[in-house]
């Protein structure tokens, strides 16, 4: 199988976010100084300046805030997936993500609506985390 989209640059610091999603896990940057959690993935805190940090593991639960539905690709790679969402979701324990959501007609989302994280495998090094609907 070949992934056709584009591929996240994991020299910009992001790696060990990225090395998470292969483990299928969700992970993000924990301020050693003072516990804010930094979304996106930086150089320093954004609450205090701190550039110390650690990465902490997420349940990969959220829910739903807003999302659109796409009707027209802007990239070729995304023409099977049309129409196809894309959602800003708030993670538990984190702050909100732009993802898709997976697993559900566009119809059927809603704000609030309980979501999960899973994986999209798209190369052995490159796991794509997108969110599915919760029961
Ligand atoms: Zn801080």
């Amino acid at each position: 199988m070949t992934y056709d989209k584009p591929l996240p640059d994991t020299s910009d610091g992001s790696a060990p976010f990225w090395e998470g999603c292969a483990q299928h896990e969700l992970r993000i940057q924990e301020c050693s100084a003072c516990g804010h959690r930094r979304w996106p993935i930086g150089p320093v805190c954004t609450a205090c300046l701190s550039p110390e940090h650690t990465w902490v593991t997420l349940p990969g639960t959220g829910e739903v805030w807003s999302w659109i539905v796409y009707h027209q690709s802007f990239n070729k790679a995304w023409e099977p997936d049309l129409p196809y969402n894309v959602a800003l979701i708030k993670v538990d324990g984190a702050h909100t993500m732009i993802s898709n959501l997976v697993d559900v007609e566009p119809d059927a989302v809603h704000v609030g609506q309980r979501v999960e994280v899973v994986f999209e495998d798209a190369t052995d090094e490159i796991s794509i985390p997108k969110f599915r609907p919760v029961s």
